[in-house]
C-alpha cells in the first residue's frame, strides 16, 4: 500500500478491504496474518526492525490453536530447536501444547507467514521505521512522524500500552497506570546454570514451570529453546502502594531505576536484582546473579482498567492497546491473538460500508472475555499479597468468588474461535 492507497470506494463489495494496522508486535502481526486472505494489509511499525525483547512468552492453547491453524509452528524455532511445552496436561486437556516460545522466534514465525508470497490472499506489507503520531478514527487514517499519511477502509490500533490510536478511539485519559510492581526479565544460559551445583540441583531446566513466592516478590522460570535457556521474570513491589495513586497518576519508580511515565523499561542491574531478592534462598540469588547485565531489563508492570469501548468509526484497538493485563495468567499475547481471530471472523465478506458494524461485533464478542483476563490476572496476581487494600471495581468478575484454578485454565484454554464462543460461552458472560 502506498502512502496514500487507492481511495476507498464505499459500496464496492468486490474489492479487497484495505487495512492499516499500527504496530508490528505479536498482536499486529497476528491480525495481519489472519486478515491477509481477504484483505490488503499494511502494518506500520515504529521500530527500525522487528525485534521482540530477549525473553520468552507462554502461548497458551487458546492462541496456539489459532496460530497453528494459520501455519505457524511454535514447537520448533528457526534453527530447528524444540520450543518447550508446559505439560500440565495442556495437550490432554485441550489437544494442543502450552508453548514456551522465545519472543523473537515467535515474532519471526508469525511474520514469516504474514508475508509469505505463497500464503493465502496477498502478503502483508510491513513497513518498519514508521512511527505513527496521530490517527483519525472516522477516516481510518494515520499520520507518520515524517508526514506521510496512510488510510484504508479500516484502522487497527495494535500499538501496545502507549497506543496512539487509542487516543483517537477512546480518549487521551485512557492510559494504563503503574500497578505498583515491576519485573526484571531475562534469559539465563543452560551452561551457566550447570556451572553452579546448587543452582543446577534445582532442576529448573527440566521443570515445566517454577514459581517461588516471597512476601511481595515472586520469581517465575521456565525453559525455552529446547532447554538451552531458562526464561525468568522476577517481580517486585515498588515503593508505592496502590491506594496512594489515582488511576491516572504516574508515579516515579524510585526503587527500580527511576522508571517514569515517560519510560517504563530500563536496563537492569544484576547487583540490584540480586539485592532485591536477598530474602530468597541462596540458590535463587545465585541463579539471578547469572543474568547478563547487557541483556537484563526491568519493566514497570502497567495495569489497565476495562474501557467501555474499543471502536470508533472505522477504527478498533486490540491487544495491549485495548485490554492490557498484568502477566500473572500469561494471557496478554494470547488475548491479542484471539482479537485477531475475531476480526477475521467478522470482517470476512464485509465491504467498506459494513466495517463499523463488523468492528462492533468484534468488540461485543471479545469485551467480556478480555476483561475477564484483565480482572483474573489482577485478582490472582496483584492482590495476592496486598492485604486489605481496596480493589478496583470489577466489571465481569465476582470479587468474592473463590479462585478456581482449574476453572480459569478451562475458561482460557477451551477456546475455539469467536463463532464457537458465541454459542458456548458461559452463562455469566452472556450479555
Ligand atoms: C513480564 C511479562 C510477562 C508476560 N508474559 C506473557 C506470557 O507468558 N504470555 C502472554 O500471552 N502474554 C504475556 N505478557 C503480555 C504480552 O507480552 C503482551 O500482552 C503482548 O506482547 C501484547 O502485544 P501487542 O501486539 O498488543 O503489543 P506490543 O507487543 O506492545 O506491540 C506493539 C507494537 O506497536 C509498536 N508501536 C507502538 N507505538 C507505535 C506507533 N506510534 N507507531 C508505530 N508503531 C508503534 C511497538 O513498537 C510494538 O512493536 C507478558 C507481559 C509482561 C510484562
Amino acid at each position: 500500500m502506498a502512502a496514500n492507497p487507492a481511495p476507498t470506494t464505499n459500496g464496492n463489495h468486490n474489492r479487497r478491504l484495505q487495512v492499516v494496522i499500527v504496530g508490528g508486535g505479536l498482536g499486529g502481526l497476528s491480525v495481519g496474518l489472519l486478515l491477509r486472505e481477504f484483505a490488503d494489509v499494511t502494518i506500520l511499525e515504529s521500530a527500525a526492525i522487528l525485534s521482540e525483547i530477549g525473553a520468552a512468552v507462554q502461548i497458551a492453547p487458546n492462541s496456539h490453536r489459532i496460530l497453528k491453524a494459520h501455519g505457524c509452528d511454535l514447537m520448533v524455532d528457526g534453527d530447528g530447536n524444540l520450543t518447550s511445552a508446559l505439560k500440565v496436561d495442556a495437550k490432554e486437556m485441550s489437544g494442543i501444547e502450552w508453548a514456551q516460545c522465545h519472543r523473537g522466534d515467535l515474532q519471526t514465525e508469525i511474520y514469516k507467514h504474514a508475508v509469505d508470497p505463497n500464503g493465502p490472499g496477498t502478503p502483508c506489507k510491513v513497513i518498519c521505521g514508521a512511527r505513527v503520531t496521530s490517527a483519525d478514527a472516522e477516516n481510518a487514517s494515520v499520520t507518520l512522524a515524517n508526514g506521510d499519511v496512510y488510510h484504508g477502509d479500516l484502522l487497527i490500533g495494535a500499538d501496545g500500552l502507549r497506543s496512539v490510536v487509542r487516543r483517537a478511539v477512546v480518549s487521551e485519559d485512557a492510559k494504563s497506570t503503574p500497578s505498583g510492581y515491576s519485573a526484571y526479565r531475562g534469559l539465563l544460559r543452560a551452561e551457566k546454570i550447570r556451572s553452579i551445583p546448587e543452582v543446577e540441583k534445582m532442576k529448573l531446566l527440566e521443570e515445566q514451570l517454577a514459581i517461588v513466592y516471597g512476601k511481595d516478590q515472586r520469581i517465575i522460570t521456565y525453559a525455552t529453546r529446547g532447554g538451552s535457556v531458562l526464561n525468568f521474570a522476577a517481580m517486585i513491589r515498588q515503593s508505592i502502594s496502590y491506594v496512594e495513586r489515582s488511576p491516572l497518576m504516574a508515579t516515579a519508580d524510585s526503587e527500580m531505576n527511576e522508571i517514569s511515565e515517560a519510560r517504563w523499561t530500563a536496563p537492569g542491574s544484576t547487583a540490584a536484582l540480586v539485592k532485591s531478592f536477598s530474602s530468597f534462598p541462596k540458590a535463587w540469588q545465585d541463579l539471578l546473579s547469572l543474568s547478563e547485565e547487557d541483556e537484563l531489563r526491568v519493566y514497570q508492570l502497567r495495569d489497565q482498567f476495562a474501557m467501555d469501548h474499543w471502536v470508533k468509526g472505522r477504527a478498533i484497538i486490540i491487544g495491549d492497546a485495548a485490554h492490557a493485563c498484568l502477566p500473572y495468567q500469561g494471557q496478554g499475547a494470547s488475548q491479542a491473538v484471539e482479537d485477531a481471530e475475531a476480526l477475521a471472523t467478522y470482517l470476512r465478506g464485509v465491504g467498506p460500508e459494513g466495517v463499523h458494524d463488523a468492528l462492533i461485533k468484534v468488540f461485543k464478542v471479545r469485551y467480556k472475555r478480555a476483561t475477564y483476563a484483565q480482572e483474573i490476572s489482577r485478582k490472582t496476581g496483584l492482590y495476592k499479597h496486598k492485604g486489605d487494600e481496596p480493589e478496583p471495581p470489577y466489571k465481569v468478575l465476582d470479587p468474592n468468588e473463590p479462585i478456581d484454578k482449574a476453572g480459569i485454565l478451562a475458561f482460557f484454554w477451551d477456546y475455539h474461535g469467536a463463532a464457537d464462543w458465541v454459542k458456548r460461552k458461559p452463562e455469566w458472560i452472556l450479555e
